[in-house]
């Protein structure tokens, strides 16, 4: 190239120097060889370049088809990719949102719960109460009461009545009623009336309970309204049945007290009945130890049947303590009964072995004289009354003042039954009092 440009120099020399013929004779031999020579290596270079650009051109292509397919494969994987952690983020937000909400919904039930349990605690400490003040009743009256007062309490939005059988257990009969009915019962239930009384278990009955609806309850009764008959019942006794009725469902949670108050009620009742009945099966009063007045009337049926069929006479005292309350106001009550023991055995002491002296209630006696005539009887009273002035009684080492008593006397007459006997007697009584007391009085 150098060679190339001295001559191309050398020949504009030359040409400017002799012109342009002498330049033309200057370009000889050695000029053309020596283009010719460069033609042929910038040939050649050409020739390479070419190569090489045909080994880049594949070369790229081969990177261009490498990316493609990496495109091509690379998206769905990315795209997959992405989805899968989407899935997992929506599956995690899904689970922490359930978890929340199982979280409130638990914490909700936990506060209903505990409010249950507090509101059930109150009913067991009412329950625990009433049982309590159930053995200190004198009556079943006082029970019933009692019972009703407590379910009140227990269950405040439904109404109830609570029925007793009869002695004669034909039917029951309600005896106590407490709210407002839903659907009103009957005053008297037969038996086969109730569910509860037929099968002697429990009956409920309404929306969420299947029972029968019982006969007792009012007919037009609408489908919403819940019923329930609680049986009681001891050692196989039917005493009666609860019965209770309210609008919408039973409190379910108050049944089992419920249930349970009227057992205890049913022991209760049970006690309280042979308590009465043993009262009344037992023929002596414990203060006095003189026969009862039970057994006063039945005796006296018996005798004057007995003293009328053997045609004699049948006498009968009623005695009554003068001014007694005023004793007792005086001495107290305890003193008060310390007397009627002694006056119970002083007229024990002047009765003879066919003769009934009674305690017929409080500070009034009476004596059956069977065989006795009026003069007889007379005499007796007479003595007893002359006793009844000299007897002496010591109480708390004090001797009480003397007390008197007032008698009425009536014979039998022919026709006349025990009452009448008794009435007339009692006339008399009443006379002895108006005439002085301190007497004895005959019925006319
Ligand atoms: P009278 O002379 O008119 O009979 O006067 P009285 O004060 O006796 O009048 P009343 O018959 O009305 O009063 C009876 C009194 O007897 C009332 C009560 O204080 C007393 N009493 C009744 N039962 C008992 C009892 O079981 N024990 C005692 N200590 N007192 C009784
Ligand atoms: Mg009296
Ligand atoms: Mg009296």
């Amino acid at each position: 190239g150098d060679q190339r440009l001295g001559q191309i120099d050398r020949n504009l020399q030359s040409y400017h120097q002799e012109g342009l013929a002498a330049a033309q004779s200057a370009i000889g031999d050695e000029v053309l060889k020596l283009s010719g020579s460069i033609r042929g290596q910038a040939r050649q270079l050409l020739e390479q370049e070419q190569l090489l650009l045909r080994e880049r051109d594949r070369s790229s292509r081969h990177s261009a088809n490498l990316l493609r397919v990496l495109a091509v494969l690379g998206i769905p994987f990315g795209i997959l990719v992405v989805g899968l952690v989407y899935q997992r983020l929506v599956r995690e937000i899904r689970r922490r949102s359930r978890a929340e909400r199982d979280n409130t919904e638990a914490n909700a039930r936990l506060v209903a719960s505990v409010e249950q349990l507090e509101h059930h605690v109150d009913g067991l400490a009412e329950l625990n109460r009433y049982g309590s003040l159930l053995l200190s009743c004198g009556s079943a009256d006082e029970a019933v009461e009692l019972t009703a007062r407590l379910l009140v309490r227990l269950l405040p939005d439904s109404g109830g009545t609570l029925y007793r059988m009869r002695a004669s257990a034909d039917y029951a009969e309600a005896q106590a009623h407490w709210g407002v009915h839903a659907a009103s019962g009957a005053q008297l239930v037969l038996p086969s009336q109730c569910w509860a009384l037929r099968r002697g278990r429990s009956n409920f009955c309404g929306p969420q309970q299947p029972g029968p609806r019982c006969a007792h309850v009012a007919e037009d009764v609408d489908a919403g309204v819940s019923t329930a008959c609680v049986p009681l019942a001891a050692q196989g006794t039917q005493l009666g049945f609860i019965y209770i009725s309210t609008h919408g469902p039973l409190p379910e949670g108050r049944m089992p007290l419920v249930q349970s108050a009227t057992e205890q009620l049913s022991m209760a009742l049970h006690n309280l009945d042979l308590q009465e009945r043993l009262r009344l099966q037992s023929i002596r009063e414990p203060l006095t130890g003189l026969y009862n007045r039970r057994y006063l009337e039945e005796s006296l049926a018996r005798e004057l049947a007995r003293c009328e069929r053997r045609g004699l006479p049948l006498s009968l005292l009623m005695l009554d303590l003068d001014h007694f309350k005023a004793f007792n106001d005086l001495h107290g009550h305890a003193g008060g009964d310390a007397l009627l023991a002694a006056f119970g055995q002083l007229l024990q002491q002047h009765a003879r072995a066919e003769d009934i002296p009674c305690r017929y209630g409080g500070e009034e006696f009476t004596l059956i004289l069977p065989e006795a005539d009026t003069g007889t009887a007379l005499a007796c009273g007479n003595r007893i009354v002359a006793a009844a002035r000299q007897m002496r009684v010591a109480h708390l080492g004090q001797e009480l003042p003397a007390v008197t008593v007032s008698v009425g006397l009536a014979t039998w007459q022919p026709g006349e039954n025990g009452t009448a006997l008794m009435r007339r007697a009692d006339a008399a009584l009443y006379q002895a009092k108006r005439t002085g007391r301190d007497r004895v009085a005959v019925a006319g």
